[in-house]
């Protein structure tokens, strides 16, 4: 499978000269198998990804904060595309995914009603989802900690493992089950908003801290990790500053424009 990063940024989008190196757009992550084009979250990083013709295209979401759907209609491939693309959450169900997309995306909050429109966008629950990726993939999903809710996600195929988590507030009581989750997997996706400094401000806010996902890798024993949903303010500088300090290559702070093939 082939990932890549198309927007890592947290919270809002930042587009700044000292935002150019990491990126400014907000959360979204591709995930292409032999034949699907997984897509999690769809914040504004999703303007740029380019829809395939030749594969299911499936638009997975962790949750519906603004950061991780803004950018749901200003990829212009939604509206010319041929084929069906599904959508789903295993936070909510299919019904309430298409009325949360509906009602963010019409009347007073966008100017057309995309959901209407575009027919071929089709909601499916995630466990319908699973099972028709099956048998090329195994699909699964974990509850995170986060205001509303939030989910992460683990693709498997025969190639190897991806696990997506945010966005998350890390509680040491999630250490088993996030453990067993990773298990095998060949990059994790880590929420590092915070440093552990600013972390004691900011609880509740439903974000990890660079610390934390530091020492998740060490307890968790993971191959690559890739800290990500970076502070709106955090600039290309400051995190290279904070990238100097890990001292495990196999840390890095993700960047738009991340490829790798697992
Ligand atoms: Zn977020
Ligand atoms: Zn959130």
């Amino acid at each position: 499978m082939l990932v890549e990063f198309h927007g890592v940024r947290g919270s809002i989008p930042m587009p700044s000269s000292s935002t150019i190196k990491y990126g400014g757009n907000t959360s979204c992550y591709e995930v292409l198998t032999d034949n699907y084009q997984f897509i999690f979250d769809a914040g504004s990083g999703f303007q740029s990804v380019k829809l395939m013709e030749d594969r299911t295209v499936v638009i997975i979401f962790t949750h519906f904060h603004h950061d991780h759907i803004q950018g749901l209609p200003f990829n212009f491939n939604l509206f010319t595309h041929k084929g069906e693309i599904i959508l789903c959450s295993s936070l909510v169900n299919k019904g309430v995914l298409k009325n949360m997309i509906q009602t963010y995306f019409s009347g007073g909050y966008f100017p057309v009603d995309i959901v209407t429109m575009l027919t071929h966008l089709k909601f499916l629950n995630f466990s319908t989802v699973c099972n028709t990726v099956k048998p090329e993939i195994d699909l699964q999903t974990i509850e995170l900690s986060h205001p509303g809710g939030s989910m992460g996600y683990r693709v498997q195929t025969k190639d190897g493992v991806f696990v997506y988590l945010q966005d998350n507030e890390y509680v040491p009581e999630q250490l088993d089950g996030l453990c067993e989750f990773v298990s095998g997997a060949d990059l994790v996706v880590w929420d590092g908003m915070f440093t552990e400094a600013e972390l004691g401000a900011k609880k509740g806010w439903g974000h990890s801290s660079i610390e934390q996902g530091v020492q998740f890798y060490e307890d968790a024993g993971l191959s690559q990790m890739a800290i990500c949903h970076h502070a709106p303010q955090r600039s290309d500088d400051q995190i290279d500053a904070l990238a100097a300090e890990l001292t495990n290559p196999n840390i890095i702070f993700g960047y738009e424009g991340f490829k790798r093939e697992i």
